[in-house]
């Protein structure tokens, strides 16, 4: 879930940690945008300095709710050449985890960025995938991340590509299986045009096959949106076959039973 830091939320982290706790949630997690080397790199992001603001937002959200697991993550955007600023970012904090997410298929396009929207005009959505894939699978094989964030995010307008993705799936899920990196359930796909949790049932059955764990998220920027289609995701990972998930303590994976649905 994300903080007012990224500048494209609402809702201070205490506000959703009381909404987790209305809707009988019993652990939720903080993953905002991490910051870049360079803080003009795009602006939906938080800065460099204010990474330190970040983490007593959370601490505090942590203090007023001692009921609630609430853990201390970020959403690290991954753009290959960057593992050296992940790994620094990495030693500042005792993080519970990272998710590794690509919405940039070069250094000038983020994928999801709906000011960029007309740049699919010109693109074959396969051509996309297959970049943004490859740099899922560099991600993946990383070891950077516990998670990897929303598989499939360039179905995020509706564009999907008419060939086979089965192959790119593979890869990088063969990669993320051999770096013990989970992949996450996130049902803001939901609200938004594609309709859809991220990642689509192909690729989740695929990574189920491949022995790869799994992850929930709501990917709440508003208060409202804390816990959204849990129930979904749930159901979703029962019907791959999925019967257990993971949980993240200080970088450390503990499987979970998924409760019946
Ligand atoms: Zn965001
Ligand atoms: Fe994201």
């Amino acid at each position: 879930m994300h903080t007012p830091l990224c500048r494209h939320a609402t809702g201070e982290p205490t506000e959703y940690a009381a909404r987790a706790v209305e809707l009988g949630l019993t652990e939720i997690g903080f993953t905002d945008h991490s910051p870049m080397p360079r803080d003009d790199f795009d602006n939906w992001r938080m800065r460099s300095d204010q990474l330190d603001e970040y983490v007593e937002k959370v601490r505090h959200a942590q203090r007023e709710h001692p009921q609630l697991t609430i853990k201390l993550a970020l959403e690290v955007d991954y753009l290959p050449g960057h593992e050296e600023w992940i790994r620094e970012l990495a030693s500042r904090h005792p993080w519970d985890y990272f998710i590794g997410s690509v919405h940039y298929v070069s250094d000038s396009w983020d994928v999801d960025n709906p000011a960029k929207l007309s740049e699919w005009n010109s693109r074959d959505p396969f051509e996309v995938w297959s970049v943004y894939f490859e740099r899922l699978t560099m991600a993946a094989a990383s070891g950077l991340f516990e998670i990897i964030g929303h598989a499939d995010l360039p179905k995020k307008f509706g564009h999907r590509p008419k060939q086979d993705c089965t192959p790119l799936y593979e890869r990088f899920l063969t990669a993320a299986k051999k770096t013990g990196t989970a992949i996450e359930l996130n049902t803001a796909g939901l609200r938004k045009n594609c309709r859809e949790i991220y990642p689509n049932p192909t690729l989740l059955d695929a990574a189920f096959r491949l022995g790869v764990p799994i992850t929930f998220g709501s990917d709440a920027h508003a208060i409202g949106e804390v816990g959204m289609n849990l129930k979904d995701a749930i159901e979703l990972a029962h019907s791959i076959g999925y019967k257990h998930s993971l949980r993240f303590t200080q970088r450390r994976a503990e499987v979970v039973p998924l409760f019946p649905s």
